[in-house]
């Protein structure tokens, strides 16, 4: 690849050292590939010259949104990767539809749907990933077991494909390629729109946060809570305290005034042992952990390796898990500032083809969220064993591991993991990017 070959384009190419080692590295800092060339595209057409100039030269390209993937998935080592973010803005709202560009974060979707009224559905805990880098993997968070994932809400994707060229897929029109991109690992081409459904924005959001010392009665209650759908927002913790578990669900109602929760009949027949209760604009809810952001960075550990494991368990065996993996995590494994997530989701509410949860009725996600060393790769080595560790263990059970962790994945895992739905991924990518030149950082190569 030298500089007189380059497509022409009006974005930038990027060479320098400090935008290669930015592209070769991410929020997990455990893999280190550099590209070797970063394109800054400044249209579609950017998008598709790259591609095509690639796939005439055999060379591996990687989109990268907001680079928080745990483990490499957004990294090409010796190719190209497109940074999304520098698209240009493109972001209308249309009857209850936005339409924006991919690389746009969660937080730009808001800033032009929220002053009309307006929001998606189902958001991730944090604001600043992208559209893009979420829609290729699904996106949870505690709306989920109301509205299903983020791929669940998308009317339509632009897509430039892995052979450069540019097509407007939806469920009426090229499908196969719609449903090969929603939760498709960016196998099939590069998302460069994408349009969302919304719904009405509250106001406000009143927080509970509900404490329990069994395990069994903090399943039970979201369990019930899930099925009856009376909270608008559910997900839930185990919290270490003083070398024993607590757990905690945070159950949230979204309301505009003159409406108010009922709290009588919200917080009925849960067997909580405490409550706390906050209220706050539904906004400053949705940017919960811009403040936690804010503090780790100025401590320090924002920027530590974060080896991150995110798993969704069968019902039945989401109380042996938990119980086995929490007697195996002390401090030394979770690390001062980790985080453990558990709550579930209906699956009836899942609807993205490719988005792979267990069989049932509910299924847990169980997230590992561990903040590694920064000096000390041996102790990152042995976290990201015991993420291999659980991988293994879930899928023993029946269960899923999120496409954003930290495990490596071979392409007979993912056929394993894609399960039924195999068969669409593997002629997608066949039909729309033959030479397997796409995010090879999620380990996907066909045939096998
Ligand atoms: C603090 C934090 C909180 C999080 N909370 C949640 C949460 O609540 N729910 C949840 O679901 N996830 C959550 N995540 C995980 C996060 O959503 C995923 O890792 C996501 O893939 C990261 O998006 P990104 O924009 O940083 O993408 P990147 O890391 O840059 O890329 C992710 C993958 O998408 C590909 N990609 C990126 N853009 C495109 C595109 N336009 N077209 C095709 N492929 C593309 C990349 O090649 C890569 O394979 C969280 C992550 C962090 C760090």
């Amino acid at each position: 690849m030298s500089d007189e070959i380059l497509p022409a384009i009006t974005g930038e190419i990027l060479t320098d050292d400090a935008a290669l080692d930015r592209a070769g590295n991410d929020w997990g800092d455990l893999v280190h590939a550099r590209p070797r060339l970063v394109v800054r595209p400044a249209s579609v057409i950017d998008v598709a010259a790259v591609l095509r100039f690639a796939v005439a030269r055999d060379i591996p390209v990687a989109a990268r949104g907001a680079g928080h993937s745990p483990y490499g998935q957004g990294q090409a080592p010796g190719g190209i990767v497109l940074d999304m973010t520098s698209l240009p803005p493109r972001r209308t709202v249309t009857g209850e539809v936005v339409s924006v560009d991919a690389g746009a974060r969660w937080r730009d979707v808001l800033d032009v749907t929220l002053p009309r009224g307006l929001t998606p559905p189902v958001l991730t805990d944090y604001l600043d990933v992208t559209v893009g880098g979420t829609l290729v993997i699904g996106g949870v968070g505690g709306a989920a077991h109301h509205h299903g994932v983020q791929t669940d809400t998308v009317v339509e994707l632009e897509v430039v494909t892995g052979t450069g060229d540019v097509v407007t897929c939806s469920r009426d029109d090229d499908r196969e390629l719609f449903d090969a991109m929603l939760g498709g690992l960016g196998q099939c081409g590069v998302i460069t729109r994408a349009c969302l459904r919304l719904v009405p924005a509250p106001a406000r959001a009143r927080r509970w946060k509900l404490y329990y010392d069994s395990l069994s009665a903090f399943l039970a209650d979201q369990r019930e809570v899930v099925r009856d759908g009376r909270f608008d927002y559910v997900e839930g913790q185990p919290l270490p305290v003083e070398g024993t578990w607590r757990y905690m669900i945070e159950a949230v109602a979204y309301y505009t005034p003159p409406a108010s929760p009922d709290e009588e009949t919200l917080l009925n027949s849960l067997s909580f042992l405490d409550a706390e209760t906050s209220d706050t604009t539904y906004f400053d809810f949705l940017n919960r952990v811009a403040e936690a952001e804010t503090l780790l960075r100025a401590e320090g550990s924002w920027f530590h390796p974060h080896p991150w494991i995110d798993t969704f368990l069968p019902d039945s065996a989401v109380e042996q898990v938990v119980t086995g993996t929490l007697a195996a995590t002390g401090e030394a494994e979770l690390g001062a500032l980790g985080l453990i997530l558990l709550y579930p989701v209906r699956a009836d509410r899942l609807k993205t083809p490719l988005f792979k949860v267990p069989d049932g009725e509910l299924v847990w996600l169980f997230s590992l969220l561990r903040t590694g060393s920064p000096v000390d790769p041996l102790h990152n080595a042995r976290l990201v064993g015991l993420n291999v560790d659980l991988y293994r263990k879930v899928s023993a059970l029946g269960g899923k591991a999120y496409p954003s962790t930290a495990v490596p994945r071979s392409t007979a895992e993912w056929r394993e993991h894609f399960g039924s739905s195999w068969p669409l991924l593997a002629e997608a990518k066949a039909r729309y990017s033959p030479k397997n030149l796409l995010n090879p950082g999620q380990g996907l190569r066909l045939p096998e």
